[in-house]
């Protein structure tokens, strides 16, 4: 029998906001332990909290993004559970209200257009963090109020891989959304999961079993891999599945039991009483809409249309919101769109890829970037050493005039050298030059070539060419 699989995310991302969701208290990644706190997040007895307005925008925003219906009114309530990384022994979250209901992202997966629904988005707060040694566990109460958007989809996604796909569109649109960095190392994308299996044809969903605390999509994809094959091989043969929670050992690529499923009401939800509900006036909400930022299939549009650019390199450069970025602003700095754009696509993301880099941390500026392609286009340096430059500009940052004058790279024009160059390539490859002779045009390009190798890459290679004609002739 063939099983079919039901999968569930519930995805957490730490909004970018300056302060945390209920105190002023800092939200800035890899402070010293304990530096960011204040008696509200640390939950002492008396202490208040205010909710942030950034945070509840920031969930709106997305929302809108995704069609949820905003909420005019919605609340906090506490979730009660003793975790010792939570020192008020209840999380502020939303249960009844949320902030957002339903909605759906659209996303490709397999080049086929997909929409998953969304149960509802809620704004909840980060707990701290326990840091386990070997005889000991520390506690850092940093992140403790961070705040937490939590992203709720229906049980429609049916396998590890377009599970991915949704991830990463949903990503792309935080990203572009300036929702959050999404940056799965410093734990601003957090998920849980949940997954059944039933036989095709059947119409109810079978046993769900929930996976928690997943902190890279290669895990979330081998856990499903996991889970889908452990309860088909369960049901297939002959057994039954618990409604359970289960934890991800990345180590082993295994999920193991962690409690049987606690219900909704075991955690005693009521009303914050120190926090007022949230009404959100209409005008207030269509006033942040109209500032909504563009999304990535507008901006590879606008990309098109606005620098006539083709439409794969609309694609390329849109697909990442910096990337895009440092695009726009090389021209804005002088470049012309099609150089930008190729070099961008190839020297930049080649470099990229080789020292996984993200395009924000590079040190080349946009500006240097399109003064390096001026350059180009005005034939002072050749390709070749544009490419150097590039490479230099990368790594180590500077400006790209003040490069080539230092490395001596402007481009070679003058006769008398060029020709020099070229009676010697001709002299030391006779046979080129007789092949040429006798019709070879593939001869021509070799001796181009030498006559690079010759000038280092400074040679004007159009004007080489015509001496080497006129040399042979
Ligand atoms: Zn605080």
């Amino acid at each position: 029998m063939s099983y079919l699989a039901d999968i569930g995310l519930e995805v957490h991302v730490q909004l970018q906001t300056r302060t945390k969701l209920f105190c002023g208290c800092r939200t800035d990644f890899g402070a010293a332990p304990n530096t960011l706190v204040c008696p509200v997040c640390l939950g002492y007895p008396g202490s208040l909290p205010v909710a942030n307005q950034e945070a509840i925008r920031l969930t709106v925003l997305t929302g809108l993004m995704v069609g949820s219906r905003i909420n005019s009114l919605s609340s906090f309530d506490r979730k009660n559970y003793f975790y010792p990384d939570m020192p008020k022994n209840y999380q502020i979250s939303q249960y009844n209200q949320p902030l957002c209901s339903g909605g759906a992202l659209d996303f490709d997966f397999q080049d086929q257009p997909r929409t998953v629904r969304l149960r509802r988005i809620h704004l909840e707060e980060d707990v701290g963090k326990s840091i386990h040694g070997s005889r000991q566990s520390r506690l850092d109460f940093n992140r403790a109020g961070h705040p937490l958007m939590e992203i709720v989809t229906e049980p429609e996604l049916h396998s590890p891989a377009e599970a991915l796909a949704f991830l990463l569109a949903l990503k792309q649109m935080l990203v572009y959304g300036q929702i959050s960095p999404c940056n799965l190392e410093e734990g601003n994308l957090r998920c849980d999961l949940n997954c059944s299996v039933r036989p095709e044809g059947a119409e109810r969903l079978g046993t769900k079993i929930e996976v928690k605390n997943l902190n890279t999509f290669k895990g979330v994809h081998d856990a499903l891999q996991h889970e889908i094959e452990r309860q088909t091989a369960a049901l297939g043969a002959g057994g039954k599945l618990v409604q359970e929670t289960r934890r991800f050992d990345s180590a082993r690529g295994v999920t193991e039991s962690m409690r049987i499923k606690e219900e909704e009401h075991d955690y005693r939800y009521f009303p914050d009483p120190d926090l007022p509900s949230v009404t959100l006036a209409a005008e207030l909400v269509k006033a942040w809409a109209e500032l909504l930022p563009e999304m990535p299939r507008a901006r590879c549009a606008r990309l098109e249309r606005e620098y006539g650019l083709p439409a794969y390199d609309a694609q390329v450069l849109a697909a990442d919101k910096h990337i895009a970025d440092f695009f726009e602003e090389t021209l804005r700095q002088g470049a012309k769109a099609k150089a930008a754009s190729n070099w961008i696509m190839t020297e930049m993301m080649h470099l990229l890829a080789k020292s996984e880099m993200d395009i924000r941390r590079v040190k080349i500026t946009p500006s240097a970037l399109a003064d390096l392609l001026k350059l180009l286009d005005a034939q002072t340096i050749t390709a070749a050493s544009a490419k150097t430059i590039f490479a230099i500009l990368f790594e180590k940052g500077g400006e790209a005039v003040t490069l080539v004058a230092q490395l001596g790279m402007e481009q070679v024009s003058a006769e008398d050298t060029l020709e020099r160059w070229v009676r010697e390539a001709v002299a030391r490859n006779p046979k080129s030059a007789d092949d040429y002779r006798a019709g070879k045009e593939a001869a021509l390009k070799f001796l181009i070539g030498q006559v690079m190798r010759l000038s280092g890459g400074k040679a004007n290679p159009q004007r080489v060419q015509d001496l080497l004609k006129k040399q042979l002739e």
